[in-house]
């Protein structure tokens, strides 16, 4: 069967608009649009019946001539846009059942699969999204767009006395912009993220003893436990710099609320919710925030990251240098400090949940390795310790023991109690190494 005599048959069934014809043979004849190839089909059997071209003029019964208005669909999808700033779009179509049911019926009557050629929704996503590209002269990305223009057909309807789109006919999706930078903390006792409070669940309210209520007495009404965090601390010029509606922070795990974090600082990336602006000039947005942390944080390496490195900041499974002041309840010899450290170094640890960490979650033993120890005394009951330890490793039982549920452990090793009274990370690394290079970041993300 010849592609002309298949053609014949579906025109034959009209009114049937140039598109939705040469829908049908999209998989038989290349190089064109539809409506091309379907206004080539008419005239090909016109010439060879002997009769005059006429090109259809009625309304077409599969599409309603929908497949006529890309360029208004795209100028309508462009006019929604305006005013994000966006390098990168998609555009997907809801397609009318009524269409889809016309179009096998189509092929149907005509003998054809029922699936034969390409189908309205795809052409309709192709030459929009053609049109959007050209229109605001930005990229089609069909992975991770920054933004994403829905394309309701039926809320459309063509009856509409200026036959315009409305303008609940096209949703349009804004995605999260990123930043990925490595932060510094430089005082204690300030979280990495917002931290509720867990007597009044973040409300900063409590039932008064007359009814009523009253401000939570454990965290005097803020809802939180502490004033300001290292995502306070950074987000907020974000948020502003992007002008978007939320920002949220993604650390590369967490140091404990009392340690410092410094030196290279810790990975971590700044998520903005509906950013107005994306490509901001991070040089000035890192001067901005440290400005803005007032030297109680600090990031560097500011970059644009896209949302792959979300989940990899989240799973970097960092080794972590810490420098750690401990107290001993007895006296300690050098030598014997020299011993113990010795002995750790390189060695692997067995650890049961720690009794600090949340009791309600299930004990289970993990192995981490000690890297590297170094440690001398201040006087015989203080001494300085910088470990070097795989991600995971719980440093402050490392040194106390944590009554037995660690082992081997400095306090065990010695013979005394020992016990952490000051923690500072000083190092965070990804065991794989090339995750300290966030141009791979972003090429693998
Ligand atoms: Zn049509
Ligand atoms: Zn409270």
């Amino acid at each position: 069967m010849t592609i002309l005599e298949d053609a014949r048959r579906v025109a034959e069934n009209g009114p049937v608009c140039d598109a939705c014809l040469g829908r049908c043979f999209a998989d038989r004849s290349f190089g064109l649009t539809n409506a091309e190839r379907g206004r080539s089909l008419r005239i090909a059997a016109a010439l060879e019946d002997d009769e005059p071209y006429e090109p259809e003029d009625e309304v077409c019964w599969v599409c309603e001539d929908e497949s006529q208005r890309f360029d208004e669909w795209a100028e309508k999808v462009a006019d929604s846009l305006e005013g994000w700033n966006f390098d990168t779009y998609q555009v997907g179509t809801r397609t009318p059942p009524l269409i889809e049911e016309n179009e096998a019926l189509l092929r149907e009557s005509a003998d054809l699969p029922d699936d034969a050629g390409e189908s309205f929704k795809s052409e309709f996503n192709r030459e929009v999204g053609k049109r959007v590209g050209q229109l605001t002269e930005t990229e089609v990305d069909f992975e991770r767009p920054d933004v994403l223009a829905l394309l309701n057909v039926e809320a459309a309807p063509r009856a509409s006395d200026d036959g315009a789109i409305s303008d609940h006919a096209v949703e349009v999706q804004i995605n999260s912009a990123f930043v990925y930078g490595r932060y510094r903390k430089l005082e204690r006792d300030i979280p990495q993220t917002e931290w509720p409070c867990r007597e009044c669940g973040g409300s900063g309210k409590q039932l008064a003893a007359g009814g009523g209520e009253e401000p939570c007495d454990h965290c005097g009404g803020s809802g939180y436990l502490y004033d300001e965090s290292v995502e306070q601390l950074t987000t907020p010029p974000v948020l502003d710099a992007m002008d978007g509606e939320e920002a949220l922070f993604h650390g590369a795990g967490r140091e404990d609320v009392d340690a410092l974090m410094l030196d290279t600082g810790r990975p971590f990336v700044i998520e903005v919710k509906r950013p107005q602006r994306r490509n901001v000039d991070t040089d000035a947005l890192e001067a901005e925030i440290n400005e803005f942390a007032d030297g109680k944080a600090e990031v560097t390496d500011l970059t644009l990251a896209t949302h792959g490195m979300v989940e990899r900041v989240k799973e970097l499974d960092a080794s972590k240098t810490y420098r750690m002041d401990v107290e001993f309840d007895a006296d300690v010899s050098e030598q014997a400090l020299e011993e113990a450290v010795e002995e750790l170094r390189g060695t692997t640890v067995e650890q049961d949940t720690p009794q600090r960490v949340d009791h309600r979650r299930a004990s289970i033993t993990r192995t981490r390795t000690v890297y590297d120890v170094e440690g001398h005394l201040e006087d015989e009951r203080h001494a300085e310790l910088e470990v070097h330890g795989e991600g995971g490793l719980y440093v402050k039982e490392l040194v106390s023991g944590d009554e037995g549920r660690t082992t081997p452990s400095l306090a065990g090793l010695l013979g005394v109690g020992a016990e952490v009274t000051a923690l500072d990370v000083v190092a965070v690394e990804g065991e794989d190494e090339a995750f300290d290079d966030p141009e791979y970041l972003k090429e693998s993300a």
